[in-house]
């Protein structure tokens, strides 16, 4: 598993932040009253802009480390 921040290669799954940055390791939603928030944040995909439940621009998202996919290009 690789930082998205600083894309160091060495993290375990179950580390909760980066140990050379210090960046929280995963995506999440920032509504804190995210219909699937049960007191803990949200997890969204490693890729998803948005959060699916709620709408509301995921952690990566507003850090600028991931924008929305393009598919329609993609698929030109
Ligand atoms: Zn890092
Ligand atoms: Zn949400």
């Amino acid at each position: 598993m690789n930082c998205i921040k600083c894309e160091c290669p060495e993290l375990n799954d179950d580390d909760e932040y980066c140990w050379n940055c210090g960046y929280p390791i995963g995506n999440f939603c920032t509504n804190d009253h995210c219909v699937l928030n049960n007191g803990d944040p949200v997890p969204c995909p490693d890729n998803a802009s948005f959060c699916s439940a709620c709408g509301s621009e995921t952690t990566y998202k507003v850090e600028g480390l991931i924008s929305p996919i393009d598919f329609k290009r993609e698929n030109q």
